[in-house]
């Protein structure tokens, strides 16, 4: 039985001891049904303090970060095995905690070991550098951990994010305090309730759970926080970002996304129009890199939106209980709203609704916060609908005339986290995927990630690189000795 399948009240982890949260209680509740899935009572400003201190106090005194690199790597090597004995119950109830059909949370708990292993290996094979003498002196460039690290996270992909924070820090010999978004807490319960059976010392690691704007405000003011690791939306970002400016205080910043896939003429289409649905409509569009504007040949335009609007209404959207559920519900009834909201603003600048723009009918569908798939044309790439975030299931169209058409229609945004090329040129890929402005360019696929394959935005996407070889160098600082010979 994981921690978290419990009808009981759950407890924080606080200061290395399981126990209630002092701020208000709060239920979490299955996105398919509505039915609660979770109880919990929140942190409070004192709960903040206490994680925090004890987490200052076990990098000091838990022996942690003084640990020889390839013991600490055998700790986290023993998180990744845990996390994959429990793969199944951590997907089940991963599904119970955001509504994300069972495929992807299997896929979401297979990343967050292959995350652990990954970084228990960084960790062990990590090199200082050491250069040879220059006459009279040699020098060494060491890395040493920074002490307590702050890792908030959003609802969409809870242990996928939470463990791609969680394991650089800890390799590195940091103390990390987990702030998961309140909507999705169970995860970070269990991945902190793993980590501490692994081996890891207690207080080194703390998950405080609550409202954003007060306990994640809290902790990134606190100065004992030596780095905020931060996944979300821009907004909040660029908040913490002032908050880390007055305390100097370095930041990684993993934001919102308004991502380009374009479709040029000599594509195999068939491919295509595959990877676009699955670029927008996988994880209900619930995705910071979600391939939401779509920038189709003109030549190809209506024959591609054809067929692309044929199979987004044959998209199995249902139970993300069932194997063959290919998009679920959204993450609450409110960002349902949100979703239904920016349809109709779209209408209101004139936008066509090519399929979907509803809810879907049936029984099934009832309590949860089901949207269908839905594609919008007749906008430029000016409208708000083309411009801001969705963060659902909404695909904006729109054909271009040439490569320097496309180019400036792809690049005119504030965002600039991701981008897909559908071309069988590869010549033409090339120099389309060196001039799209994004921190991640996928040619002919979408959505595939490498975790030692950095990850990042530009502009309003983020700042700051996480997953890599050197992702775990971003939790340490750097110092230069001298020897004088
Ligand atoms: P959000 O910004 O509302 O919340 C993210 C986290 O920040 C939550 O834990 C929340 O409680 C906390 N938070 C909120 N206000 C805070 C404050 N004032 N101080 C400190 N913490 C605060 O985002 P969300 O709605 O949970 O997630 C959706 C957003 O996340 C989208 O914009 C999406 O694109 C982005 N996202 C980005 C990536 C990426 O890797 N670039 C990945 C996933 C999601």
């Amino acid at each position: 039985m994981l921690l978290t399948d419990t009808q009981e009240l759950l407890p924080l982890f606080i200061a290395g001891e399981r126990r209630l949260g002092r701020g208000a209680e709060s239920e979490t509740f299955y996105p398919a049904t509505g039915e609660a899935v979770g109880r919990l009572r929140a942190a409070d400003a004192a709960d903040v303090e206490e994680a925090i201190t004890a987490a200052d106090h076990a990098f000091r005194h838990s022996g942690w970060a003084q640990r020889k690199p390839h013991e600490r790597a055998a700790v986290l090597h023993r998180v990744a095995a845990l996390i994959r004995q429990r793969a199944e119950p951590l997907a089940q109830r991963q599904r119970q905690d955001n509504g994300k059909p069972i495929s992807e949370t299997r896929a979401l708990v297979a990343s967050a070991a292959g995350t652990f292993q990954f970084f228990a290996a960084a960790c062990e094979t990590f090199e200082e550098q050491i250069t040879p003498s220059r006459g009279d002196f040699m020098t060494m460039s060491v890395y040493e951990p920074m002490g307590v690290v702050a890792a908030i996270t959003p609802w969409n992909s809870p242990i996928a994010s939470e463990a791609q924070k969680m394991a650089p820090a800890l390799a590195a010999g940091n103390s990390v305090v987990v702030k998961p978004a309140e909507v999705t807490p169970l995860m970070a319960l269990e991945l902190a309730a793993i980590c501490e059976e692994a081996g890891v010392p207690k207080g080194v690691v703390s998950v405080v759970c609550g409202r954003g704007s007060v306990i994640g405000d809290a902790i990134t003011r606190h100065p004992l926080v030596k780095r905020v690791s931060f996944t979300g939306g821009t907004t909040t970002g660029k908040h913490i970002a002032r908050i880390a400016a007055d305390k100097m205080m370095p930041v990684s910043l993993e934001l919102g996304g308004k991502s380009a896939t374009m479709v040029l003429e000599d594509a195999d289409l068939d491919h295509a129009v595959n990877g676009v649905l699955y670029g927008i409509f996988s994880s209900s569009g619930e995705s910071c890199i979600a391939g939401s504007r779509l920038f189709v040949a003109r030549k190809l335009y209506d024959a591609f939106l054809d067929k692309l609007a044929t199979k987004a209404a044959a998209l199995r959207v249902g139970d993300p209980a069932d194997e063959r559920t290919q998009m679920g519900p959204l993450i609450t009834p409110r960002h349902r709203e949100t979703i239904e909201s920016y349809v109709a603003l779209g209408q209101s600048e004139g936008a066509r609704v090519l399929t979907g723009g509803k809810r879907p009918q049936g029984a099934l569908f009832d309590k949860g916060n089901y949207y269908l798939p839905t594609i919008l044309d007749g906008l430029t790439n000016s409208a708000r609908t083309v411009q801001e975030e969705i963060f659902g299931p909404v695909l904006v169209a729109i054909p271009f005339d040439d490569e320097a058409d496309l180019l400036a229609q792809a690049n005119d945004s504030v965002y600039a986290l991701a981008a897909g090329i559908w071309t069988r040129d590869y010549k033409k890929a090339w120099r389309i995927g060196r001039a799209v402005q994004a921190g991640t360019v996928w040619i002919n696929t979408y959505k595939q990630f490498s975790i030692s394959t950095p990850f990042g935005g530009w502009r309003d996407s983020g700042l700051g690189r996480e997953k890599g070889r050197l992702g775990i160098q971003q939790y340490m600082e750097q110092k230069s000795l001298y020897w004088g010979l």
